[in-house]
């Protein structure tokens, strides 16, 4: 069974310049890879579509909803937090970053795929219910966790992320839910700060990152806090807040993981999903450096679409 790759063009109209760290070539970068190494003709490709009202109304207030509508400029760019920004076109690819990652989800349900990739942005996981913040808008982790246990009447979704930077918004929706399993990884301290500390919740797994970890360190983490959390949850999907940002070249955080890495998390996952049968998919979270980002996300597929347990074996070493 194909692994599914999801996108929308419609992105382009999230225009947030040259200078800022989330812009359109970030897609760009991950889809020259993924075409050089031949994964692109691998991977079935869908265009994504926008989102229907009520998904995003599980995850967010309607007055915060509204309100996005209503400020929205005409024309040229606002700032809605102090690294948010706003274009004539973002709110349309905000829109869209949610349908697209639902319309994957629903896909991998329905067992279309075994796997997916959704190439979104702008990203989402640290949006809250009533608040953007950190480039993001719509939670798409979030309202697609939620789409499947309301829609599609799951009983057990586990979230990972791996992005360096926590999930605020993600936890902040869907905390304290039993029908969700919180496993995050991320620098500590760091943004966003005022971190949500595990002991003060019920469905929340949290492994530290020092500043300058590596991915000794990650894996050691998964290993001993995510997998037996994972195990006693018995999930049937696990959705992945995949963001490649803990890489030593990303400029957005100080640790040193390297492409390999994302390559095993990836494998790692497949592994779990594989053993239970279950579906997963992975939704683009951050990843700043054009380069890291799409040499790290390219062995993240890879590892998608080997074949179970066998190890990937595409390289980037003449890339
Ligand atoms: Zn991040």
């Amino acid at each position: 069974m194909s692994t599914g790759y999801y996108a929308f063009h419609q992105h382009f109209g999230h225009d947030t310049g040259e200078d800022h760290p989330e812009h359109a070539s970030r897609i760009l970068a991950l889809e020259q890879i993924l075409h050089k190494t031949g994964l692109w003709d691998q991977l079935t490709i869908h265009e994504g579509r926008s989102a229907h009202l009520p998904d995003i109304l599980r995850a967010h207030n309607k007055a915060y909803v509204n309100e996005l509508h209503l400020i929205q400029p005409e024309q040229g760019h606002i700032m809605i937090d102090e690294d948010t920004l706003m274009s004539s076109g973002s709110l349309e690819a905000a829109l869209y970053s949610v349908g697209t990652t639902t319309q994957a989800l629903d896909d991998v349900i329905k067992n279309v795929h075994r796997n997916a990739f959704a190439a979104i942005r702008p990203p989402g996981h640290h949006a809250e219910r009533g608040k953007s913040m950190g480039f993001c808008f719509f939670n798409n982790t979030a309202i697609a966790a939620l789409r499947a246990a309301d829609v599609h009447h799951l009983q057990r979704i586990a979230i990972l992320d791996f992005d360096a930077h926590q999930g605020n918004g993600t936890i902040d929706i869907l905390q304290n839910d039993q029908r969700f399993l919180l496993l995050s990884s991320f620098q500590h301290p760091f943004y966003p700060y005022t971190h949500y500390e595990q002991n003060k919740y019920t469905n929340l797994i949290n492994v530290h990152l020092a500043q300058g970890a590596t991915g000794t360190d990650f894996r050691q983490g998964v290993e001993e806090h995510w997998a037996p959390a994972l195990k006693r949850f018995a999930p049937e999907l696990i959705l992945v807040s995949a963001g490649f940002d803990a890489h030593k070249d990303d400029p957005m955080a100080e640790l040193n993981f390297e492409e390999q890495d994302y390559a095993w998390i990836s494998q790692w996952i497949c592994n779990q999903c594989q053993s239970r049968n279950i579906p997963w998919l992975a939704i683009l979270e951050g990843g700043y450096d054009l380069n890291a980002l799409a040499r790290s996300a390219t062995l993240f597929i890879a590892a998608m679409l080997q074949t179970q347990g066998k190890d990937s074996v595409v390289g980037l070493a003449k890339e």
